[in-house]
């Protein structure tokens, strides 16, 4: 009996282990039963990190998008052709918009009085002809679309298409027409010192990281189309 006392003795670790395997067990019961809420509460955090991490990319792209697409081709912004019922003559081959020509006239004037002998070289130039200078001048110099677009703009790209857009020359240096040597004369000296009295600005600068230097290159932002159309311009550079 003392023995069996003994053993019934022994015997109450194991229902005690058993007791605490139950324990365990309501514990695992009670896990199972959270766990899905655990799971889908750790998903949605997952997904919600993945989601900022994806509109923060995509913001970037976004902002990327802004910045390397401005509609520029190999460097040019594009122009639309002026209307033909805005360009008036104001020498046997060049014409520019309306509302340009007075202020035009006047600083070539105003550059006399001063003993500078301005000369127009190119105003209004179409599309067709822009395509015409474009291709026919790429094929002639052997030069690629990328090197020609730092000299000359493609068709549909020209400020020139605008109609406010003026080549300028030193009519006593002809040699220097179109060259970035005409920077050296007298007329582009006056003109750095006075166009913007008369609302002209030099288009290509030298820090200009697309195109070439042109010192000949006037363009006119004296009439809110005008600045309407140079805004893009006026925003990048
Ligand atoms: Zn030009």
């Amino acid at each position: 009996m003392e023995q069996n006392k003994d053993l019934s003795q022994v015997d109450i670790p194991p229902a005690k282990r058993i007791y605490l395997n139950n324990s365990n067990s309501i514990l695992f019961k009670k896990l199972l039963i959270v766990s899905p809420f655990l799971c889908l509460l750790f998903s949605l955090l997952v997904l919600r990190l993945i989601r900022n991490i994806e509109i923060g990319s995509l913001g970037n792209i976004n902002f990327q998008a802004q910045i390397n697409h401005d509609h520029r081709i190999l460097g040019h912004l594009p122009y639309a052709e002026i209307p033909k019922e805005k360009l008036v003559l104001i020498e046997p081959n060049i014409q520019v918009h309306i509302d340009m020509r007075d202020s035009l006239l006047e600083m070539r004037d105003e550059a006399k009085k001063n003993g500078i002998y301005l000369v127009f070289l190119s105003g209004y130039r179409s599309i067709n002809l822009q395509n015409e200078i474009f291709y026919s001048l790429k094929s002639l110099r052997n030069q690629e679309a990328v090197e020609r677009a730092r000299v000359s703009a493609p068709p549909g790209y020209s400020e020139h298409s605008t109609g406010f857009a003026i080549d300028i020359g030193d009519a006593t240096q002809r040699e220097t027409d179109f060259e970035t040597e005409f920077e050296n004369t007298d007329a582009f000296r006056w003109l750095i010192k006075n166009a913007a009295k008369f609302h002209f600005k030099l288009s290509f600068t030298k820090d200009n990281k697309f195109i070439d230097y042109e010192p000949w290159h006037w363009r006119y932002e004296g009439s809110i189309e005008a600045l309407k159309i140079f805004e893009s311009s006026n925003r990048k550079s």
